[in-house]
């Protein structure tokens, strides 16, 4: 029942003031964001990459509700561009961006998300990595594919995300099941209706396997976003059955989430790429990684608590 509760106050601009100024919150959104600077995600990239992981970056952000906040994104995306080719990170590192940062909920956002996303992608391609577009809200799910199918045309291995609550994803996924695409797939992070998306865990997780077999039985990389072990062990199963190689699949978790995991997958020869957010606007995505396990909320309670 805290789960949407806690999705509702991710999007409340009250609450996030008193979160982020709550002196106890620091600590336990470190455990979930690598920092606010630029120069704080590097070091964690370099420890990670140090032990055969790879990463995305995400440089949070989202929602934004004028256009110099979506160029501010923008920069600061090109920065990172920048900073991996100068570090040489381009084969272990790749972005994800969310075009609510780039303006796409703007008045004419979808050219604006567009055409600020595009000089991104471009830089990335020049630092010798990609970008993945995150998905959000179901109501931007139209805008953002078809921002991806454009910029595929220049640059196809731009990657995508896919949500399993999502009714239409069974769709989408059959539709990028296709050479060179690559998509991640994740059971989806927001509060969804009952007219669009599954409510109930089990069949989440059920289209979840249904669209994994799709991705895994078709021409494109699959990347499997989830921290779920039984989700982990179908993986390994269809890669046995659909013939795939460590490497012409991948896993993904999120920073902090599942460590232990993440170096055993590694470990064991697969391609594990951590997604590691950093910056200052951290409210909403850690309130999504709170309501997405009630221990985390314990955890941050114990804290305020033992103060
Ligand atoms: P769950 O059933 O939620 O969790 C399985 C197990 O994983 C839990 O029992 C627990 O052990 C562990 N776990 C899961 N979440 C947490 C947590 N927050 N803290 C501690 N332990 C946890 N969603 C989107 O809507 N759009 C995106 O673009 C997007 N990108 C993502 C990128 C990556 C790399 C990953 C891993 C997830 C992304 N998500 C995204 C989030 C995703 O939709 C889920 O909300 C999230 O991954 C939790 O689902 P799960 O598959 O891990 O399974």
């Amino acid at each position: 029942m805290l789960g949407p509760v806690l999705l509702a106050a991710a999007r409340s601009d009250g609450l996030r003031r008193v979160v982020a100024s709550a002196p106890v919150t620091r600590p336990v959104v470190d455990r979930f964001v690598a920092g606010e600077t630029l120069d704080s995600a590097l070091a964690a990239v370099r420890s990670l990459t140090d032990r055969r992981l790879e990463v995305t970056l995400d440089h949070l952000g989202e929602d934004v509700t004028d256009a110099s906040e979506a160029l501010r994104a923008r920069d600061a995306y090109l920065a990172l561009a920048e900073a991996l080719a100068a570090e040489g990170l381009g084969e272990r590192a790749e972005m994800s961006v969310k075009l609510s940062a780039f303006g796409q909920a703007l008045p004419g956002g979808h050219e604006i998300a567009h055409n600020n996303v595009l000089p991104v992608v471009e830089a990335a391609a020049a630092a010798g990595t990609t970008v993945t577009l995150d998905m959000e809200d179901h109501t931007t799910v139209d805008s953002t594919l078809a921002v991806l199918a454009d910029l595929r045309a220049k640059f196809p291995q731009t990657g995508a995300v896919l949500q399993s609550y999502l009714y239409r994803t069974e769709d989408d996924c059959a539709a990028l099941a296709v050479a060179g695409s690559r998509v991640r797939l994740v059971k989806g992070a927001y509060r969804e209706p009952a007219d669009v998306a599954y409510q109930d865990k089990h069949q989440v997780d059920r289209a979840y396997v249904r669209c994994l077999k799709t991705l895994m039985a078709g021409g494109g990389y699959p990347m499997i976003g989830s921290h779920d072990p039984r989700l982990v062990a179908i993986t390994e199963a269809l890669a046995a059955r659909f013939g795939r190689k460590p490497g012409e699949y991948e896993f993904q978790m999120l920073y902090g989430i599942r460590e232990a995991e993440q170096h055993r997958l590694a470990e064991a020869g697969h391609r594990m790429r951590v997604y590691v957010p950093y910056g200052t606007d951290w409210y909403g995505y850690f309130m999504r990684r709170l309501a997405e396990r009630p221990a985390n909320l314990a955890f941050f309670a114990r804290s305020l608590v033992s103060r």
